[in-house]
């Protein structure tokens, strides 16, 4: 079997992932608020890492779509150029996404064509990733979130990595704990190598 031949199928989240939206929230929500906006608690939900009413949140949320952020979110480049790679290397690749609207949907279309993934399939959920991963089939998925992860080990995704950009955690067995998208997708590859060779 010439290992070069095989093309596989990857599946990845953008927000921690491929998109450094932390970071671009909370220079908006600095913005909107006029204060700096320390981490309260190294959690994943906004408000509580952040320590925000919900009046606040609404501000900033209202700040971010008229500002039409998703388009504008930072690119984590380690993570586009591989993501860029896989592509170039003939593997497909989908950006599986949780978006609130259509708008959203749009600009993260626009978002990752600037970015030079012309050539990655977008699939955006309202909530959960199952049914899209089911679908997809994918041999990987990367994820920020745990509850995805959890979603796509539901569907015999066979490689899942969490990214962990908002601090360690846990993971279940069949769940791999990665910095960065690109050690995950190197870790993939030699797994894979390992698996033709034995
Ligand atoms: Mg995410």
């Amino acid at each position: 079997m010439n290992a070069r031949r095989i093309s596989f199928r990857f599946a990845i989240d953008a927000d921690g992932v491929l998109f450094n939206f932390d970071a671009s929230w909370r220079i908006c929500a600095e913005r909107m608020l006029r204060r700096d906006l320390p981490v309260v608690q190294p959690v994943y939900d906004l408000s509580s890492r952040y320590a925000l009413s919900r009046a606040e949140m609404a501000k900033v949320w209202a700040a971010w779509n008229t500002a039409e952020c998703w388009r504008t979110v930072q690119p984590i480049s380690s993570a586009i150029n591989v993501t860029r790679m896989l592509i170039d290397m003939g593997h497909s690749v989908t950006v599986v996404t949780k978006l609130p609207s259509e708008k959203a949907a749009e600009e993260r279309r626009w978002c990752l064509d600037h970015h030079g993934l012309f050539e990655a399939d977008l699939v955006t959920v309202k909530d959960s990733k199952k049914s899209a991963l089911a679908k997809l089939r994918p041999h990987f998925y990367a994820d920020d979130l745990l509850f995805h992860c959890l979603e796509a080990k539901d569907v015999f995704v066979p490689h899942i990595v969490k990214i962990e950009s908002c601090g360690f955690g846990e993971v279940p067995d069949g769940i791999e704990k990665h910095k960065e998208l690109e050690t995950a997708i190197r870790e993939f590859f030699q797994t894979a190598k390992r698996q033709l060779v034995s």
